[in-house]
């Protein structure tokens, strides 16, 4: 009870970037120790945050996409959810959970009809469920290739959560899984949706600061009490090397986008407490330096032993600076462009938009065959730089690529 009190005494002081990255924080209970989360599909309590609708969003327009969403977490049930029922051409059709009062609670609250909850056990059966055409994968990322692979097995489309999976090979599998079965698969790199990054993508592709010398990116927050037994997040087998995979991912791709390049060399340092059960199993920080063809560079920093909280993007051009900070959030985002001493701040849009807008996209590209802005050869891309950063962390050199 004590852990309990101080996790939450903890959490009360963390800003509401740090929850929209990490919700389970609230729910760490203790630090005690014991077995890990295991690595397969299991029912897990209520999330910590994510509301229900009032009354069950209308029924779905003509040709709309069903999808069955996978895992019912608390990006699942905040955002996935939501943004299925507000898009317009794609709606909830079903829910595939391994906890079954919260699948029906979620069920009823979005109109399903109870033959439209799955579990993980009788997933199979939905290849005959014609309601459904695409599954929304939103399951710890070490589950994401084994159910990915299952769903294309059941002959539905995959819209898949970030990161794509733990490694290069399962994102391979997956991609072969996709043509094999002749299915769309897409990864949810909301940021590609949200009107911020995309004005900050158009202004770097014209030029606004000049030559790009440098970027800078820093995702970060300081995580709570917890261990491998109760937050898939700290769990190697589920998260990856951590927080590069989770938060750190964001100002990869924003480098990448930003710059408008691909890195030639990469070199990296990671860090791990001894004697800390938050990193007994993953790395607390990622700090990375990245070297693009045109001579700019590029400085990543990614923690979960930071305070306080980060999320920003900053290019440094020869004729000006554009600062996003946040950057890459739910909601909230800043943008400022520094040009000739005088500084504006930019306010293209609202960020919510990038949820719906970014299920519309795969509902287009199932329907008229549009092509997939962030497919799973972009996923893979990422894992491979990921990959990359982690063997010059480990080898302590640069690594060309
Ligand atoms: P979460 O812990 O809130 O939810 C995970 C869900 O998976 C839970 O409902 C749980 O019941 C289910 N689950 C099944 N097997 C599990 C197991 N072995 N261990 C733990 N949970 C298990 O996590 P989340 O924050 O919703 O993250 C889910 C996925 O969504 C991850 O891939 C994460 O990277 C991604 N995500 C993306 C964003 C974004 O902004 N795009 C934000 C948050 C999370």
């Amino acid at each position: 009870m004590t852990g309990l009190i101080h996790s939450r005494r903890r959490f009360m002081v963390l800003s509401s970037a740090t929850l929209a990255a990490a919700p389970w924080l609230a729910s760490c209970a203790s630090a005690e120790g014991g077995a890990a989360i295991p690595a397969k599909a299991i029912g897990m309590p209520w999330p910590n945050w994510g509301e229900l609708p009032d009354s069950p969003p209308p029924a779905p327009q003509e040709g709309s996409v069903g999808f069955a969403v996978m895992g019912l977490g608390g990006y699942a049930i905040g955002k996935v959810l939501p943004a299925l029922a507000n898009g317009q051409r794609c709606h909830v059709a079903a829910v595939v959970s391994g906890n079954p009062e919260k699948a029906k609670k979620v069920a009823a609250a979005y109109g399903l009809p109870e033959d439209a909850i799955y579990s993980y056990e009788d997933f199979d059966r939905i290849a005959d469920d014609d309601r459904v055409e695409a599954v929304y994968n939103v399951l710890p990322t070490g589950l994401h290739m084994r159910w990915t692979e299952k769903s294309f097995a059941a002959g539905k489309h995959v819209l898949c959560e970030k990161p794509m999976a733990l490694s290069s090979e399962e994102c391979e599998r997956m991609i072969a899984a996709s043509e094999a079965a002749g299915k769309k698969l897409m990864i949810g790199y909301r940021c590609h949706f949200e009107p911020f990054n995309l004005r900050a993508m158009e202004l770097m592709r014209d030029g606004a600061v000049g030559p790009i010398k440098s970027i800078e990116t820093a995702q970060q927050y300081m995580m709570g009490p917890t261990d491998v037994s109760e937050n898939w997040r700290v769990v190697r087998a589920l998260a990856g090397g951590g927080p590069l995979e989770d938060y750190g991912l964001y100002g990869l791709q924003s480098a990448l986008y930003l710059s408008g390049e691909m890195p030639v060399a990469v070199k990296a340092v990671t860090e791990q407490p001894a004697n800390d059960p938050r990193f007994a199993e993953i790395f607390s920080s990622v700090t990375t330096e990245l070297r693009f063809p045109s001579g700019a560079t590029a400085h990543l920093y990614t923690s979960y032993n930071d305070a306080p909280s980060r999320n920003l993007a900053r290019v440094e051009g020869e004729a000006g600076v554009l600062l996003m900070d946040p950057a890459t959030g739910y909601d909230g985002q800043k943008m400022t462009l520094t040009r000739d001493g005088v500084s504006e701040d930019l306010v293209p849009g609202d960020p919510n938009v990038q949820f719906a807008r970014m299920c519309d996209h795969m509902a287009a590209a199932i329907r008229d065959g549009s092509e997939i802005l962030t497919p799973g050869e972009m996923g893979l891309r990422d894992i491979v730089l990921i990959e990359a950063i982690y063997r010059s962390a480990a080898e302590g050199r640069e690594i060309t690529l």
